[in-house]
């Protein structure tokens, strides 16, 4: 029986390290080839990889491969979203400093991939909380700020007493919140926005050009961007059956108007539960 076995010990550690000394897959230029970018969503360094990364993870490298093998110049890196709250609760939780705790759960969660083989440009890693990576989006922020399209409102938000911060509406459930399960309250608080109702018109209309997705997901995507040019109705007028109020009540008005400043990312595919 155990001759039968994959003794991955062995062939996985020989063969990782022969990718790791030739920089197997490290990307470089090559006009020659097609191009092909494959980003997974970076995970949070909480402490494991666990098998909702595997799963996440193992698509992304197959399809890395797959491209490879058909001759792409594949683009494959990793990094982490490293950047925020959990890291300073988990600081306050174990009495240690935020950084310290991030970069060791990095070191950690590298090895766990390291070891699964996966094909990343490891020369590329990135952490969200490197100040060699957020000046970029401190760069990008303050290009919005002087353009108008990020800007200061006082609005009522979710605030979670125990994190101490406010939450998504998706990151309410039931009205407690998703991480501590404390009870979620309505609190008025300044915070910043961005303008993205600037740009409606231009996701709307991206919208009918996009191939490939479901129309029930393209749907959805019109539904969120909520463009409205107002309503006409007729409204009958008491004691005169001949004759009809005419209502032209035109206003123009958008759901997606000024969603709270949150992290983003470019992916290609969909996180891992964390
Ligand atoms: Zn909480």
């Amino acid at each position: 029986m155990s001759s039968d076995r994959y003794p991955f010990r062995e062939i996985e550690a020989k063969w990782q390290q022969i990718w790791k000394d030739r920089k197997q897959f490290r990307a470089v230029e090559d006009p020659g080839r097609p191009k092909f970018y494959c980003l997974e969503m970076f995970p949070y360094p909480s402490g494991r990889i666990h098998m909702g990364h595997v799963r996440v993870y193992a698509i992304g490298d197959l399809l890395a491969r797959y491209k490879w093998m058909r001759g792409f110049n594949v683009l494959h890196p990793m990094g982490w979203d490293a950047f925020g709250l959990p890291a300073e609760n988990a600081a306050i939780e174990h009495g240690v400093h935020p950084a310290i705790w991030t970069y060791e759960n990095i070191d950690y969660m590298r090895s766990q991939l390291r070891k699964l083989g996966i094909s990343y440009d490891w020369d590329r890693e990135i952490a969200t909380c490197d100040p060699s990576y957020y000046k970029w989006e401190q760069l990008v922020f303050i290009k919005m700020l002087e353009r108008g399209l990020a800007y200061r409102r006082r609005s009522t938000v979710n605030w979670c007493p125990s994190c101490q911060t406010v939450l998504a509406n998706e990151q309410v459930e039931a009205g407690r919140c998703w991480r501590c399960d404390s009870e979620v309250t309505p609190r008025d608080i300044e915070g910043w926005f961005f303008k993205i109702t600037a740009y409606a018109d231009e996701l709307l209309a991206w919208c009918d050009r996009l191939t490939g997705w479901p129309e029930r997901v393209i749907t959805m995507q019109r539904n969120w961007i909520g463009r409205s040019e107002g309503a006409e109705f007729d409204l009958a007028v008491a004691g005169r059956a001949d004759a009809s109020a005419r209502s032209d009540a035109s206003f123009t008005s958008s759901s997606i108007d000024a969603r709270r400043l949150s992290s983003c990312a470019a992916v290609a595919i969909p996180s891992a539960t964390r």
